[in-house]
């Protein structure tokens, strides 16, 4: 399948035409026959249609906003990077759990920036607040990055910037799998390449418009093969029926399709599947016929470190799926490491 974002719409910052890019963009999306209008703020954007929250939530993600980062100041990004490196925001995907649903509005509209080299500019001056200690960055906060690179090309210079910094680390993560324009990028081991990745049926139940699971897993061999240092996330782990034997069906794919001399020091991110109520009200008004387990009295209440509250799976269930990811991550990866399990 082709994932390529095609925009129905595009809106351009005035400030973003100063730019080589910018120009750029824009014939390339007026020679498309892609509708394109004006706004004076890529924070703000009027116009996008949608009477119901499905028609709002898809004509989001089916438009992309091209602008100017102004802001000086990075997002910090705790506990897994120093900081977030805003590249993009939001993504063409349309997972029911996307961890974004909560904080992109009703219309989630893709948001690229044509001044890349200014926002490396302001990493380098974090790079020197920080030496002599080392910084890290992350290139997916807001965003699932790869779809939006054959647009921008940010990726691939955000990866050789650090890659020539001593003092300077980049992680991603993405679900996607246009990984060739970054294989030749000059990474020097300093980029993190992750892979979000979850069994099949859950992928093809939840994670509408992404890659399939074997898709993934083929990508991140090639990562694998450029020589990246290389991560998977496996999010949300959900207890369904069977679960034991679709995850394992996952695992025993990567450690086959993965070469085993590239195997060392591949780093596991483990987060089980959780919901806040605002999620779960925001879930269900976009995919009212969603088969996501959302069940208040199935869960434990765990109150969050932004004072609200979330359900995530109770201790035993947890205890569970802790067992069975170790058990089977040491056997298949016994040099790989896991970051954390929540
Ligand atoms: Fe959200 Fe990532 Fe899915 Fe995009 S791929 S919709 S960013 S969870």
């Amino acid at each position: 399948m082709d994932y390529t974002f095609k925009p129905k719409r595009v809106y351009f910052e005035p400030d973003a035409l100063d730019y080589p890019l910018g120009k750029e963009l824009k014939k390339h999306f007026q020679e498309e026959g892609v509708e394109i209008k004006n706004t004076t703020s890529h924070n703000r954007v009027t116009g996008i249609p949608g009477k119901t929250p499905q028609e709002a939530y898809l004509e989001g993600k089916r438009t992309l906003v091209v602008g100017v980062r102004r802001s000086k100041d990075f997002q910090t990004c705790k506990p897994s990077a120093h900081y977030q490196l805003p590249l993009v925001t939001s993504c063409p995907g349309k997972c029911q759990y996307c961890y974004l649903a909560t904080n992109m509005g009703k219309k989630p509209y893709v948001r690229i920036y044509v001044n890349t080299e200014e926002i490396l500019e302001q990493a380098e001056k974090y790079m020197k607040e920080r030496q002599p200690e080392i910084t890290i960055f992350e290139g997916a906060a807001t965003s699932d990055p790869i779809p939006m690179e054959p647009y921008t090309g940010a990726l691939k210079k955000a990866v050789e910037f650090f890659g020539q910094h001593e003092r300077g680390r980049f992680r991603f993560v993405t679900k996607f799998t246009g990984v060739e324009p970054l294989l030749d990028a000059k990474h020097n081991n300093h980029t993190r390449f992750r892979f979000s990745i979850n069994s099949e049926p859950v992928i093809q139940k939840y994670e509408h418009g992404t890659p399939s699971m074997s898709e993934r897993v083929k990508a991140a061999s090639k990562v694998a093969q450029a020589g990246y240092p290389l991560g998977f996330i496996i999010a949300p782990i959900i207890l369904e029926d069977n679960w034991q034997q679709h995850y394992t069906e996952l695992l025993s794919l990567l450690s086959e399709k993965i070469p085993k001399k590239l195997q060392q020091e591949i780093t596991f991110e483990l987060i089980t599947h959780r919901f806040t109520k605002r999620a779960k009200g925001v879930i269900t008004e976009v995919f009212p016929n969603t088969t996501l387990e959302m069940n208040e009295e199935n869960r434990a209440f765990k109150y969050g470190q932004f004072g609200y509250g979330k359900y995530v799976y109770p201790k035993d269930q947890m205890q569970q799926i802790k067992d069975f990811f170790e058990t089977k991550l040491n056997r298949l990866f016994p040099q790989s490491k896991i970051e954390y399990f929540v």
